[in-house]
């Protein structure tokens, strides 16, 4: 399916705007991204950034055993 502004009649690039890049005409909202897709299409794009390793992950949790820290000065 393609997405065409239909007063211009120009391939609308960004779904995400409201209205058309070109006349700025709005764009009907069956032709827009849902709030949905976006978060979808975010969470694509995180993901893929985290497959390259540019994102560290979580430090590891410390073990349960955190009573040897405690230091008693009596
Ligand atoms: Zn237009």
């Amino acid at each position: 399916m393609k997405f065409i502004c239909n007063q211009c009649q120009r391939t609308i690039f960004n779904r995400r705007l409201e209205h058309c890049e070109f006349c700025g005409a709005q764009i009907p909202e069956q032709l827009r991204l849902t709030t949905q897709e976006q978060e979808e299409l975010e969470d694509e794009y995180l993901e893929s950034r985290r497959h390259k390793g540019s994102i560290s992950r979580e430090p590891a949790t410390r073990g349960g055993d955190f009573s040897s820290d405690w230091c008693w000065d009596e």
